[in-house]
């Protein structure tokens, strides 16, 4: 596999969008993807959906006027019948196996399944959209290299391409990709998305501790819990997409996406605990042995979000506290045996 970073991005262009437009979504049954579905339908936009299930997605949350359509992306012919059927406007790009447990299972695997989606969608963009769709490809915080500080858009990027940096290595690839194939084509690095239904199975840690919490069970916490992540509510981030879909002017190639409330891995099992009332306690744990030698810490992400403020689009405001008790309100509840573990 070959990590190339600070790839040259292509000249901008801007976007018409009509006051009623049509959207794909991939990975759309998923946690962002459902959000965005519920806002752009919300706002007028006549939304398709497209996932395979394959993941963390279900259905039944979505609104009854988004349409469904149940194929995986990789399949080229299936996905050019979508387009050449719903004419989108807007293709967001959001399918993707994700979580670290599920990487490090075939890392080889997740790196060229996640380009053939990438590839699959820029033949759908080229021979089934109208000439001026823009495709919007959902990236991650994980391609940039461990730095401290805030992380701008121009941050310097990963190198590592092995293991679990290979979902990494493919954001990347996949962001260089599009960037390079068209030049409408959009790339959003997100940091930390988190809300009710997301999935606890590839150890997302906010549903997690929300999960073990009211089970009574240890909140798991690998080493000492310091590490420090910045968490934005998946309806605020679903809400910035939407602003972004009909922005008149959107010309920066690469946007940094995510929320203010910042915290370690401790202070966020400790703001549960408090909400919660839950009488667990918090329980370090050694990564390496978890998950082997393949587990790094990246020790802090926070982003630097003024590209997007320059844009217009108003930041989210949802603090640490606001984010944990609208997950104890509404985050589904599971069995206690279906507790996640972190590994
Ligand atoms: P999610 O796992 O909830 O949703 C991903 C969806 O993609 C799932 O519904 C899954 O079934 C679907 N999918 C996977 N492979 C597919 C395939 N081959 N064909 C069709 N559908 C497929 O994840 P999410 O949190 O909603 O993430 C959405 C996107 O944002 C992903 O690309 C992810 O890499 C990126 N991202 C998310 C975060 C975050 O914090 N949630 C952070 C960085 C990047």
């Amino acid at each position: 596999m070959e990590c190339r970073a600070g790839a040259p991005y292509t000249e901008t262009a801007d976007l018409r969008v009509e006051a009623v437009s049509n959207c794909l979504i991939t990975g759309g049954a998923g946690l962002i993807g459902r959000a965005l579905a519920r806002e752009l339908s919300a706002r007028g936009w006549r939304v398709t959906v497209l996932d395979d299930l394959s993941g963390h997605g279900h259905w039944p949350e979505l609104p009854a006027d988004v349409e469904r359509v149940e194929r995986d992306v990789r399949d080229v012919s299936a996905l050019r019948a979508v387009c050449t059927r719903v004419r989108p406007r807007l293709l967001f790009h959001l399918a993707a196996v994700v979580g670290v447990r599920r990487v490090l299972r075939d890392p080889k695997g997740v790196h060229a399944g996640s380009l053939a989606g990438v590839e699959a969608c820029l033949s759908a963009l080229e021979q089934a959209c109208p000439h001026d769709t823009r495709l919007v490809f959902a990236s991650s915080s994980e391609v940039y290299a461990d730095q401290p500080g805030l992380l701008d858009e121009s941050s310097a990027l990963r190198t590592q391409c092995e293991g679990r940096w290979a979902y990494a290595a493919a954001k990347l690839e996949g962001e260089r990709r599009v960037l390079q194939a068209n030049p409408l084509a959009r790339v959003v690095r997100f940091f930390n998305v988190v809300g009710p239904g997301q999935s606890s199975e590839a150890g997302m840690v906010l549903p997690r501790f929300v999960e073990r919490a009211r089970a009574g069970l240890p909140l798991e916490l690998y080493g000492d819990g310091s590490a420090q992540r910045c968490y934005a509510h998946v309806d605020e981030v679903a809400r910035v997409l939407a602003e972004l879909a009909a922005h008149p002017r959107w010309q920066e190639p690469v946007l940094n996406v995510g929320g203010k409330a910042s915290a370690s891995a401790r202070a966020l099992a400790q703001c549960v605990l408090r909400h919660s009332g839950s009488p667990s306690v918090l329980m370090p744990l050694d990564p390496e042995r978890l998950l082997g030698g393949q587990f790094a810490e990246v020790r802090q992400r926070t982003p630097d979000l003024g590209c997007l403020q320059r844009m217009g689009i108003a930041l989210p405001v949802l603090d640490l506290d606001a984010i944990v008790l609208d997950m104890l309100a509404r985050h589904p509840r599971v069995e206690a045996q279906a507790c996640a573990s972190p590994a």
